[in-house]
Formats: structure tokens, C-alpha cells, sequence
């Protein structure tokens, strides 16, 4: 059950919230965090603990019938299946043009992500938060959580020789002979148990397919580094299954949370209410912004202001897929975890940082896959759906064109060189650039806007947001590192001026 009262609840468990309940337990504020999924440590039957990739099981998805892939199909094979609906790890929410994956369960994103722990070049941070400090950021924070997330980069001898990144130097050489530059992706996925997996002396995940619905070994998720870290502070509980819905105000100034208590099909156990006299909302992106806009357009929060809701984007992302000629050998075995990227975000009028990503279907696919990341200044915004009781988010298929129309140019170029063509039996139909997903949603309480320059949400005391809410819809590259390092500066104010002070 839940206690009736905390002094500091965090809700979410993914990067911002985590790095906030380890500095609020360091400090010895006893701090409760409620997390809608499940606590993913458990081996079920098959010995493992989450689903197989390539035959996903109930484990796989949040409350879905059938997966809901990335890669809707090959040669225009429907790839998903029939599914249990259970709380499973990896959710896909629908929003008109736009969907948004997110993880879910006791360390949110890191449970379901490609690992990839980039930190933003310099110049592109000053653009899109020009009121922080960057000497502070590059110097301290950005190093910090590189160091806490567990951050590592591939032995360059290996990537050279092994065959788990054969799909990466095909790609390299393809992006080279066009005159582009490519560059080594640091990782959360540990490179050293990778090899240990290629040489056969562990069990394979990383070369197992394993990424979207979970990683069994190799990953530094954050159960294993920030979240352990902050339950060994003795302050710290996480409580699992529980659902923030409501936040209110009560007349002694503490905020009351109505939660709801799930089973594992969705349903309700039970509805509850609990107190804090902190609140810090890390439910990410799409859930923190949710959960603003529902108090103030119902009334709870009347003072939360116009800037909720606004500036989202899907960090540019569009996905893209080419065929290679019969000679050029992907290889059947991918690592899952990407290790390079195709670096273009110099070019003035499109830039693009392309991660080449993997197709780990076990065998020979003739194909190579890019997850693109571009510069897109279109922004969507949330409303409240009364109807729904859900945030509703506002974003067109016109908005992602400019996205394509960047990686477009790059990969025209690529394919020109080489002579290859597009695949066009990837996303369901015959398109050849996928959009109508993202992996990044950024915003919707950007910092500086709907709260301060350190996260204090506008209109209320002791309200916090801490997650990839606070980044204005971009960040040029996988956003997580950029998380958690805002998260540490923001915390680190917080603590000193609003808890300890
Ligand atoms: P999240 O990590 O999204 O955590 C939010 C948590 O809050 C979740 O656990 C959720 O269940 C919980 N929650 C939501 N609403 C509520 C509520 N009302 N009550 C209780 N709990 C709630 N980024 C990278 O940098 N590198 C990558 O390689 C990469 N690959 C990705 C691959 C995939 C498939 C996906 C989905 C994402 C990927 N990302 C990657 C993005 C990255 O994972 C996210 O940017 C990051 O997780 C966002 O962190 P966050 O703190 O904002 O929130």
C-alpha cells in the first residue's frame, strides 16, 4: 500500500526521476516514488526476464492486443502479433499523426532504449537553452552523468573486426564514399560483456536482437545505477503499479495525489489518495505534461499558466531504410545496440545526425536501417480532452515534412554514390521515410517557460518538473544524457535553496 503522506514524492522512475530521488535520499529526505509499471527483475518460466524480440510474448507491450512495432513490415509482411494484453515494458500512445514510445516500469526509458548516451554538441545546447549555463553543464553536469549512468565507448580494435557491427562498417563505408563523416555512439550497454557475447561466454542479448522490449543482460538501465544508488541511501522507496492521476492543493499548502493502484491487465485495484509536501513530476515527456494540463484545465491547479502544454517536438526523428546490393553483406548477427552514427548536423541548411541502426533479424536482410535525428523547428502543443480526461497532443504530418525533407537530401546523396535505392516495404506501405513515430518527445513544460531555469513549475511552490518535459522539442541528439544532466543541476538548486535553505 501506499503511505498517506511523503515529504518528497517523485513520480516517474526514468532519468529525471531517478536522479532526483538519489540526491533528495543523499540528502535524507525520505521520498516516495510512484511508478505506473511493473519492477522488471524477475526471471517468469522461460528463465528470463523480459520477452524474446524476435517472438515477443505478453511481456513485451503496455495493455496492446497485437505488438505495434517500429518496422510495421518487411516485404510487406505484417511482422506484429497477437499479444496477451498485460502490463508489459514497452508502450506505443496514439495521438493522430504523431505516436510516442516510451517505456514503462521501474526505469522508464532506460528499460527500452538503444543505449546510445550522447551528449549534445556544445553550440546546439547554448541554441536551444540559451539561459543555462554551458560552462557549468559542460563542465560538471554533463560529466557527472556520464559517470553515474555508467557511460562506455566500443574497443575500436574490435568494432574493426567483429561481426556483430558488420551492419555498421557496410554503412560507414557507403556514408564515406558520399563524403560524409561517421562517429563512434557511446553506450550504456556494456561493450566488454558484448565482446564476452560475441566470443560465446555469456548468454546473448545485445546479439540476441534484444533492445525494444528490454535487455536481459549488458544494459546499464537505470535499475542498475541511479535507482540502485538512490534505494541505497535507505530514504528511498519505489512503489510499483501506482498511477498518479490528480494533483491538487490542499489548504495547509502540501499537494494531494489521487493514485491509482493497477493489476496486471490495466485494471483498478484500488484509487488512493496520498500527500507530499515536494512533488517533482519525472513522468516524462508526454505523462508530466498530461498530468499539468489536467490540473489546470479541471481546475486542481488553477494557477498552472498558458506556457503547459506548449513546446513539444519529436526531437526531428524520422527513420529511413536503403537496400544494399548483393554483395554488400550486412551479416546476420546485429548487435541491437547502435555504436555509430552518420554525423551531418554541420550542414548549414540540413542538419542531420544519422545513428545507423540495426535490422537484427537473425539472418541476411540486404538492408540498412537509419534512425535520423534532424533540426525541426515546427512544435506541437497539448490540450485537455475533457471527454478522454487525457492530454491530447496537436501535431500534423505537415510538420514533420521539413524532418524529411533534411534526411532526404543526405540520403539521396548516399544512395546517388552508391548506387542504391530506398526500401519501401518497411513502415506498412510504400513509403521509404517513416515519421509518424518518434522515440524522443521532448517538451511540454519547457524550462524557463512553464517553469523556472531550474524546473520550478510557474504559479506553485515546491512543484518541480524534471524530465525531458523541460527540453523545448530538440536537442540534436539522443536525449537522455541531456536528462539526466539537467536533472543534476536542477536538483542541486533545489536542494540547496527550496529544501535544505
Ligand atoms: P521516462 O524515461 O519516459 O520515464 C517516465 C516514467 O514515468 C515511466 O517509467 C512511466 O511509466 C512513468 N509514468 C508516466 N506517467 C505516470 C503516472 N501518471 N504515474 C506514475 N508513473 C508514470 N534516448 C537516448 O538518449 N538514447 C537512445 O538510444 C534511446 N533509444 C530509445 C529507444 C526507444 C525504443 C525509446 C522508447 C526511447 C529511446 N530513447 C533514447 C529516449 C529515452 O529513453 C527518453 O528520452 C528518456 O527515457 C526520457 O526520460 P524521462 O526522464 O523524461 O522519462
Amino acid at each position: 500500500g501506499l503511505p498517506d503522506f511523503a515529504p518528497a514524492v517523485v513520480i516517474g522512475t526514468g532519468y529525471g526521476a531517478a536522479v532526483t530521488a538519489l540526491r533528495l535520499g543523499e540528502a535524507g529526505i525520505p521520498t516516495v516514488m510512484l511508478e505506473m509499471g511493473q519492477l522488471w527483475d524477475t526471471p517468469t518460466a522461460d528463465g528470463s526476464v523480459f520477452s524474446p524480440m524476435l517472438s515477443p510474448d505478453r511481456r513485451s507491450m503496455w495493455l496492446k492486443d497485437r505488438t505495434e512495432m517500429p518496422l510495421a513490415s518487411f516485404l510487406w509482411i505484417d511482422i506484429d502479433r497477437r499479444i496477451e494484453r498485460y502490463t508489459g515494458v514497452l508502450d506505443r500512445v496514439h495521438y493522430g499523426d504523431m505516436s510516442v514510445y516510451v517505456g514503462r516500469g521501474v526505469g522508464g526509458g532506460s528499460l527500452v532504449n538503444g543505449a546510445m548516451a550522447v551528449t549534445p554538441r556544445r553550440s546546439y545546447f547554448e541554441e536551444i537553452l540559451p539561459a543555462v549555463d554551458a560552462d557549468e553543464m559542460y563542465g560538471t553536469y554533463f560529466p557527472r552523468a556520464n559517470h553515474n549512468l555508467g557511460v562506455n565507448e566500443v574497443d575500436r580494435d574490435w568494432f574493426e573486426e567483429c561481426d556483430s557491427y558488420q551492419y555498421a562498417r557496410l554503412s560507414r563505408k557507403h556514408a564515406e564514399k558520399a563524403g560524409y563523416r561517421t562517429t563512434f555512439v557511446p553506450s550504456v550497454y556494456d561493450f566488454d560483456y558484448m565482446r564476452r557475447e560475441e566470443a560465446g561466454e555469456v548468454p546473448r542479448s545485445a546479439l540476441s536482437a534484444e533492445v525494444i522490449f528490454g535487455n536481459n543482460h549488458g544494459k546499464r538501465s537505470l535499475d542498475k545505477t541511479y535507482l540502485a544508488a538512490a534505494l541505497g541511501t535507505g530514504n528511498v522507496t519505489i512503489k510499483t503499479l501506482q498511477e498518479v492521476r490528480d494533483i491538487r492543493r490542499g489548504a495547509d499548502g502540501t499537494y494531494r495525489l489521487t493514485v491509482r493502484e493497477l493489476d496486471e491487465t490495466g485494471g483498478t485495484v484500488a484509487r488512493r489518495e496520498m500527500g507530499a509536501r515536494y512533488l517533482f513530476l519525472g513522468a516524462g515527456s508526454i505523462g508530466s505534461t498530461e498530468l499539468l494540463v489536467r490540473a489546470r484545465d479541471t481546475g486542481t491547479l488553477p494557477d498552472l499558466g498558458e506556457q503547459v502544454g506548449q513546446g513539444w517536438g519529436p526531437n526531428g526523428n524520422v527513420m529511413v531504410g536503403r537496400a544494399n546490393h548483393a554483395w554488400d553483406l550486412t551479416g546476420a548477427t546485429q548487435s541491437g545496440m547502435p555504436a555509430l552514427g552518420i554525423d551531418a548536423w554541420d550542414d548549414p541548411d540540413n542538419p542531420v545526425f544519422a545513428e545507423i541502426a540495426p535490422m537484427p533479424a537473425g539472418l541476411e536482410l540486404w538492408a540498412s536501417l537509419y534512425l535520423a535525428i534532424t533540426k525541426n523547428p515546427e512544435r506541437g502543443h497539448f490540450t485537455y480532452d475533457p471527454t478522454t480526461d487525457a492530454a491530447k497532443l496537436h501535431w500534423t504530418a505537415e510538420q514533420g515534412r521539413p524532418s524529411i525533407d533534411s534526411a532526404k537530401v543526405h540520403f539521396d546523396r548516399i544512395n546517388g554514390v552508391n548506387n542504391t535505392v530506398y526500401r519501401h516495404d518497411l513502415f506498412g506501405d510504400t513509403r521509404t521515410f517513416e515519421n509518424r513515430f518518434t522515440y524522443h518527445p521532448l517538451g511540454g513544460a519547457v524550462l524557463g517557460e512553464a517553469t523556472d531555469l531550474y524546473g520550478r513549475v510557474k504559479g506553485y511552490d515546491n512543484l518541480y518538473v524534471t524530465d525531458g518535459s523541460l527540453i523545448p522539442g530538440s536537442t540534436g541528439v539522443n536525449p537522455f544524457v541531456t536528462i539526466t544532466a539537467l536533472a543534476e543541476r536542477n536538483v542541486e538548486r533545489v536542494l540547496a535553496e527550496d529544501i535544505r535553505g
